[in-house]
């Protein structure tokens, strides 16, 4: 497979060592907030800010699998990958923001900044079962009437769900304000939970985020047009 198609059509431009060392800026926040955000700038930026913002819930899954540690992992290799050239967000040319606050504080900051796209990121779980499911899949949120909301979530759907391991990928309505993030947010959101970490080939694939983390960009890409 060519890198172009690993990448998604990424063509990477203007090399730099900034884009290389994936250089974060300390957001600074007035009020001395106790987990300022982390931003990254692009080396050539595209016009667009995309707030990232993994999940901090301590739900166990599948053997020592955390969400919260998982899904902050999946958000840097989103925004900066590993690999020169992996399709990240910021190789695409985007500033990307990674929330590090309460969700409250996440929201009142992807606004303020502003953020032109927000994504929080989870795995998933049936209530009851610590890693007794034997299915899964994508599964993406959108705000009710939001046509952009929802061309992203079902992009991330699409992008992610041809290769996490189950088969119940789709994408949803965000019904109710439990989606705190998706109706106090004020731009277009997409809420993705990636697989399902009660299950052992969900939680496998979830662990093994460098080999698709680079899907969200892409997704991005399509969704907003390959802004460069
Ligand atoms: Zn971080």
């Amino acid at each position: 497979m060519t890198s172009r198609a690993r990448s998604g059509g990424f063509r990477l431009r203007r090399l730099s060592l900034v884009a290389l060392v994936g250089t974060a800026v300390v957001a600074s926040v007035p009020g001395a907030q106790a987990a300022p955000d982390e931003i990254y700038q692009p080396a050539t930026w595209n016009g667009y800010r995309i707030y990232l913002s993994p999940s901090d819930q301590s739900n166990g899954g599948c053997g020592d699998y955390l969400e919260k540690t998982n899904m902050h992992k999946v958000a840097h290799s989103a925004a900066t990958g590993t690999t020169m050239g992996s399709g990240s967000l910021q190789d695409r040319g985007y500033k990307v923001r990674i929330r590090h606050g309460t969700l409250t504080e996440g929201v009142a900051r992807s606004n303020s900044w502003p953020s032109d796209r927000h994504i929080p990121l989870h795995s998933n779980a049936r209530s009851s079962t610590q890693c007794g499911y034997s299915s899964g899949g994508t599964q993406t949120y959108y705000y009710p009437g939001s046509t952009k909301g929802e061309d992203l979530a079902r992009k991330l759907k699409n992008l992610l769900g041809e290769v996490s391991p189950g088969s119940g990928s789709r994408e949803f309505v965000a019904t109710n304000s439990v989606f705190y993030e998706m109706y106090a947010t004020s731009m277009p959101a997409a809420y993705v939970e990636a697989e399902f970490h009660d299950w052992t080939q969900g939680k496998n694939w979830l662990v093994d985020y460098p080999s698709w983390s680079w899907r969200i960009g892409y997704a991005v890409d399509l969704h907003l047009g390959y802004p460069r």
